[in-house]
């Protein structure tokens, strides 16, 4: 007896359904492909897994924790532990499953309807979610140095209707970090614009704007545990903000959004933060070391970061990219943006992948 293939027969539909709304018909899905190579160093991520002993006591409490209950309505106990590490008050901590769903609703709260304005090149997610909620989004230039358009961002908050502007620091994708005059200028000028300072890898350069934020209500820090915690895979985000903007996010947080088994975890790591500290000192002394390395390469050029990545400029970035996947290094291609023809984006990596990167880098002709 044969089996008939459960494949179905139906045609794909030769146009969009018209209910789906045109801005999100009009927008690419998120430009991403998984490779599957040895040195990975496409997504800013921490080479290291989350300590074994940790996620020994993490699954513990998991086992400890009822499943079949929902979780806190907003995170209630894991943001008052965030609050406790971040010395701020709960009722300004708002967390999410990653903190690219905080801009969703940043999008949402602020962005429809009104305006998105960020810099040029910026991260792809403040202005996908712009185009995909049909936001006004508009985009100053960086600075040729890469540094923040102090004016041109004034000129910009002058002229449009209010909404949200997003300053990342340091910048992604350049590794950028301004001067706190030239951030507080911006800041100042937004008025009751909501700000916000995108900080998801303050902790490689060592700045934290929490005391710009403190000082005005309309002001939010955005975190991760994805990049320096090495927790990218639990999926959590926050907010440090004022009680006020807190309230009216928390509004459009999904209920119960954060599960228990991922609060479990987090509750582990900060208990046990130390090594966050280590892994740390190390990005920054590998990232200075392959700056060194590099430095006089014959055609490719690292450009400083202040990150846990960094530029490659190369004369042809998809000749570097194949080269570097021949090799088993998988880097992000940046080279379609504004201002960064020919870059590749690298992670800093473990010193033997900075090792092979390095390697492959002066072998290449
Ligand atoms: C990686 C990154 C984030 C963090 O995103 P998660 O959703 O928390 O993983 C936020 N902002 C920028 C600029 C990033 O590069």
């Amino acid at each position: 007896m044969t089996t008939e293939p459960s494949v179905s027969r139906q045609q794909p539909p030769a146009a969009d359904p018209a209910g789906v709304r045109g801005t999100v018909r009009a927008v690419p899905a998120y430009p991403f492909t998984p490779i599957d190579v040895p040195i990975k160093l496409d997504q800013n991520e921490s080479p290291y897994d989350f300590p074994a002993d940790l996620k020994v006591l993490a699954t513990e409490r998991m086992l400890a924790r009822p499943w079949n209950r929902y979780p806190d309505l907003h995170a209630d106990r894991l943001r008052a532990r965030i609050a406790a590490f971040e010395d701020w008050d709960p009722a300004g901590v708002v967390v999410t499953p990653g903190s690219n769903v905080l801009i969703k609703l940043l999008t949402e709260l602020a962005g429809i309807g009104q305006t998105v304005l960020t810099v040029s090149p910026t991260f792809s997610v403040y202005t996908l979610e712009a185009q995909l909620l049909g936001a006004k989004l508009v985009q100053v230039p960086l600075n040729p140095d890469f540094s923040l358009p102090v004016e041109g961002l004034k000129a910009a908050l002058r002229e449009n209707p209010p909404g949200v502007l997003y300053v990342t620091q340091p910048h992604a994708p350049t590794g950028f970090v301004d001067t706190g005059a030239a951030v507080r200028e911006v800041v100042e000028a937004a008025g009751d614009w909501v700000v916000v300072l995108d900080e998801a890898y303050h902790q490689y350069s060592g700045t934290d704007d929490r005391d710009l934020v403190r000082e005005g209500e309309n002001r939010l820090s955005l975190r991760t545990f994805s990049k320096a915690w090495g927790l990218a895979g639990l999926r959590l985000g926050y907010a440090l903000t004022s009680p006020r903007l807190a309230a009216h996010l928390r509004k459009l947080v999904p209920a119960f959004n954060v599960g228990v088994l991922a609060e479990a975890a987090l509750e582990v790591a900060l208990e046990h933060p130390g090594y966050v500290l280590e892994r740390v000192e190390e990005v920054r002394r590998e990232r200075g070391r392959i700056l060194a390395a590099l430095q006089d390469h014959p055609t490719w050029q690292v450009l400083p970061s202040q990150s846990n990545f960094y530029l490659l400029r190369t004369p042809d970035a998809e000749a570097a990219y194949q080269y570097l996947l021949a090799q088993g290094i998988v880097v992000r291609r940046q080279d379609k943006l504004p201002m960064l023809a020919g870059c590749l984006r690298v992670a800093v990596g473990t010193p033997a992948e900075n090792d092979a990167l390095i390697a492959a880098a002066r072998a290449f002709r």
